[in-house]
């Protein structure tokens, strides 16, 4: 459009760019091949690189929460005396210490009271495997390909065989915001929810670990545990210092409970195909509303600060909807970026809306370039889509004169974008 509040933006964009968080900036320019005028927020959404504050927050937290989970650590029970805090409190100048940072930090993102699993240090010999076998019966069926009744008379087949072993059905499930798990006994059942940051992996490692450690309260038996998380099963079966925290519990009360006589199979059984105790743990998990305070592995809340924080990211950029990269890319995404530097840098700064052309007049302080056919300011909208001079080569190359900036600047770009751009000799002035 290149009206004058577009113009003010880019000026106001511009100021703030120079002023503002240079260093990071100068890099994303540098790699991206943008033109200097960028705004610093577009820069980011190009490059899917976070700023150097949403970096810090993460990184702090991130620390934060390893030292948290090694008991070991010298700042393992570390509290800041109160002396520090008037100190900080006295001369707000001064950068506060790691630890204010990161409780600010926590209070913001509601974090406070999140506990995490320690991790502990497991003697595992390297020569042996460690790990629990567990039973497939329906191994050799392809789910997409069997019918449930299949399955259904595979499982009442399974249970002839080890009628002699109770079963139990343990399920987890994550819908935001919620994680949650269950547990089928023969009379009787619970269901928890867990932190929300947990993964869906922790729920279904989560209960196991409890239906072990209900069963351990009663008489040694038989018992057989069935779980629909093939991948929880399998993480159970070779145990190395890498393992999920939780497998290494699970573990220990297995061999804690062979010891005391019980017998305990695990048994791997495909979901939704009408198992009926599977089918009631996976609506129980669903519908459970009582809140266990139970740790989160070090991991998933790892995972659950950076998706919490691009989130916010996301919202921000969001609300940009003046900068011209938003009507492109909506979704900070990373996009591949093209074989050849040269054509990559145009396409960059296409996207950004930024080009020597059209913005070179901010570095020399001149008027903005006019287009002498229409009497408006050039832009790279107006040069790619509304202006009436390139209407043939536009019907030539993308075979329709009306077209949007986001058909041809998009993720994949239009095949005829820089034959177009050299038919109308734009492109030596990008
Ligand atoms: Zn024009």
């Amino acid at each position: 459009m290149g009206d004058r509040s577009d113009d003010r933006d880019d000026r106001q964009n511009y100021d703030t760019v120079y002023h503002d968080r240079k260093q990071s900036r100068a890099h994303e320019r540098l790699c991206s091949g943008a033109f200097r005028t960028s705004p610093v927020e577009s820069l980011y959404v190009e490059c899917c690189e976070p700023s150097l504050d949403h970096r810090r927050r993460i990184l702090t937290l991130h620390y934060y929460f390893k030292i948290l989970s090694l008991p070991g650590h010298p700042f393992f029970n570390y509290k800041e005396s109160q002396f520090i805090l008037r100190l900080q409190r006295a001369r707000p100048s001064v950068i506060p210490s790691f630890f204010t940072r990161a409780s600010e930090l926590l209070r913001n993102l509601n974090l406070e009271d999140l506990q995490v699993v320690p991790i502990l240090k497991h003697h595992l010999t390297p020569w042996k495997s460690h790990g629990l076998r567990f039973l497939n019966p329906f191994k050799t069926f392809d789910k997409a390909n069997t019918a449930p009744e299949v399955y259904q008379q595979l499982f009442a087949d399974h249970r002839d065989v080890y009628h002699n072993f109770i079963p139990i059905f343990t399920d987890g499930s994550k819908s935001s915001p919620y994680t949650s798990f269950a547990c089928v006994f023969s009379n009787s059942t619970l269901s928890f929810q867990i932190h929300s940051s947990s993964s869906i992996f922790t729920a279904e490692i989560t209960a196991i670990l409890h239906a072990l450690s209900e069963i351990s309260s009663g008489p040694p038996d038989n018992f057989i545990i069935y779980s629909d998380s093939l991948s929880a099963l399998e993480s159970m079966t070779s145990l190395h210092r890498f393992s999920h925290p939780l497998t290494f519990n699970i573990l220990e009360f297995h061999d804690h409970l062979t010891c005391k006589g019980f017998s305990i199979l695990f048994c791997w059984i495909p979901s939704h195909v009408g198992i009926p105790g599977n089918e009631l743990a996976d609506n129980l998990a669903k519908s459970a509303t009582i809140n266990l305070n139970s740790p989160v592995p070090v991991n998933d809340v790892k995972n659950y600060i950076k998706s919490i924080l691009y989130s916010e990211w996301q919202a921000q950029w969001d609300r940009k909807d003046t900068i011209k990269l938003h009507s492109i890319k909506l979704l900070i995404d990373c996009w591949p970026s093209l074989p050849t530097r040269k054509l990559d840098t145009i396409l960059t700064r296409l996207r950004i809306g930024h080009t020597r052309f059209t913005h070179r007049h901010l570095l020399l302080g001149e008027p903005a370039p006019l287009c002498t056919a229409c009497h408006c300011q050039m832009t790279v909208l107006h040069i790619l889509i509304e202006c009436q001079q390139f209407k043939h080569q536009r019907i030539r190359c993308f075979h329709s004169s009306s077209i949007t900036l986001k058909d041809i600047l998009h993720k994949d770009p239009h095949p005829q974008l820089f034959t177009f751009l050299r038919m109308i000799g734009f492109y030596s002035l990008i």
